[in-house]
Order: C-alpha cells, then sequence, then structure tokens
C-alpha cells in the first residue's frame, strides 16, 4: 500500500491509502485537495472520519456529490451529520481486501476515533508528533488512557497524525525534556524536512515513545519536570499527563 499526505487548510493532513489504484481517504476536511488528486488518477474506494470537527469532516459532502455512494465510515455521534455507516470501538472492517481496526481514543472529543490499516495508524487529533490533541470534551485521564493504547501497537506502526504541528510540538517537548538527544535528532530532522517543503509525518510509534513527552510521563526526567510545575511529585502518570497538558495549553515558545 501507498501512503500520501493531501495539505488542506493551514496545517491539515487528509491522509490517501492507496493500493493498485483505489485508496482510502481519512478526514478530508476540505474537498479540494481530493477532487484535485482525482484529477492525477486518485479514486477513493470508502472515507474514514476520526471525529466531527469541520477541519477533518467538512469536505464529506462535496465528495459524495462527485462520487455518490462512496462508503464513509464515521464515529456515531450527531454532529456527524451525513449518511454513513456508524462504527466503533473494537469493530473491524474490511476495505481493499485489508483489516481496518477501530479504537475508541477519547479526549479530544468524546467519540473520536483512531484507525490501523496495515501497520499504519490514523490518529486524528489524539496523537500528534511530540504531542497531542487538546482536550476540548474529554478529561486528562481519558486522553492518557487513549494515548497509553495506541502505545502498545508496534513500534514500526507509521503515525499519521491529523495536523502538521511537528515544530511548535517540539519546542514544548525541548522545555519538557532538555536532555533527551533522541529529541533534539528528532527535531532537527523535523526542521529540515519543513525547510524542504516536505511533511515530518509519518512518524514511527518508536519515535513517538522515545521522544513524545506525552507518551513518556514514566519517564523519571518527564515526572520531575511536571512535578516542578505541581510543586510536588505527581501521583501518577495520569497526574502527569494533565500537568503536561495544562503545561502546554499555556505554552508559547
Ligand atoms: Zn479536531
Ligand atoms: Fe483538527
Amino acid at each position: 500500500m501507498r501512503l500520501s499526505a493531501l495539505p488542506a487548510f493551514e496545517d491539515n493532513y487528509i491522509w490517501v491509502l492507496r493500493d493498485a489504484g483505489r485508496a482510502l481517504l481519512v478526514d478530508p476536511g476540505d474537498a479540494a485537495p481530493v477532487l484535485a488528486a482525482a484529477a492525477q488518477g486518485l479514486e477513493p474506494a470508502a472515507i474514514l472520519l476520526t471525529h466531527h470537527h469541520a477541519d477533518h469532516a467538512g469536505g464529506v459532502p462535496a465528495l459524495l456529490q462527485r462520487w455518490p455512494g462512496l462508503p464513509v465510515f464515521a464515529p456515531a455521534d450527531a454532529r456527524i451529520d451525513l449518511e454513513c455507516e456508524r462504527i466503533a470501538d473494537g469493530e473491524r472492517l474490511r476495505l481493499l481486501e485489508r483489516e481496518v481496526r477501530v479504537f475508541a481514543v477519547p479526549g479530544h472529543t468524546r467519540s473520536h476515533l483512531a484507525f490501523v490499516v496495515e501497520g499504519h495508524l490514523f490518529c486524528g487529533d489524539t496523537l500528534f508528533s511530540l504531542g497531542c490533541g487538546r482536550l476540548f470534551e474529554g478529561t486528562p485521564a481519558q486522553m492518557h488512557d487513549s494515548l497509553q493504547r495506541l502505545a502498545t501497537l508496534p513500534g514500526t506502526t507509521r503515525v499519521c497524525c491529523g495536523h502538521e504541528y511537528t515544530l511548535a510540538n517540539a519546542a514544548f517537548a525541548a522545555a519538557v525534556e532538555p536532555g533527551n538527544p533522541a529529541l533534539h535528532a528528532r527535531r532537527a530532522e523535523a526542521a529540515q524536512q519543513r525547510a524542504a517543503g516536505r511533511p515530518t509525518l509519518p512518524s514511527t510509534l518508536d519515535d513517538e515513545l522515545a521522544c513524545n513527552p506525552f507518551l513518556r510521563c514514566e519517564v523519571a526526567a518527564v515526572r520531575e519536570a511536571a512535578g516542578a510545575r505541581l510543586g510536588r511529585a505527581p501521583a501518577d502518570a495520569s497526574e502527569t499527563f494533565a500537568a503536561l497538558r495544562e503545561w502546554k495549553d499555556g505554552f508559547r515558545a
């Protein structure tokens, strides 16, 4: 299968996973980049939506006009007001003759899903490279649990996030864990990729486990940085996560 990212809006990616000319589309927030790719031969087989936000789901009506009957799979959330098949945690779909596994990952929104297709993780606004999504609807404990579930996937999993936030996230990650050499290497790599006009994504889960502070709440340096913010030692990894998320919300590089 061949993976590509269609840039949309300021910093979104619409993910395209192709096999023999047909493609799964993940989070087409804008139809225009997809229609442009169709002019170059892209042929959608199905659409997967991670969550209801317009920058992820907003392009679907125009795509259904272009491709009537194209299957759309989405979380059971009334805010996604579309003809689509509703899917939930633990389901396994069969698309392009591949298995698509569905994970509920509440936190950014309460009905957020992630998908795994043949070594690719499509995680929307839950896990970002070197960061994670804002908590619009969930609690820190929910988001921490969601990230911990994703962290159990194989380390070689390609992490396909909804936004190009890596460099901004790197600045925060370096403030949390200034002594992490893997993080400095990843930050330098990401800076080069952006300078060359390329996405910093996909990363791998191994990269994220080595560098992303939100997946490293058990690491002493991360726990201590969170403790310095709290003014006391965090009780557990979930409290470390909560302190990091709150810190990041107010962080300016
Ligand atoms: Zn979102
Ligand atoms: Fe988003």
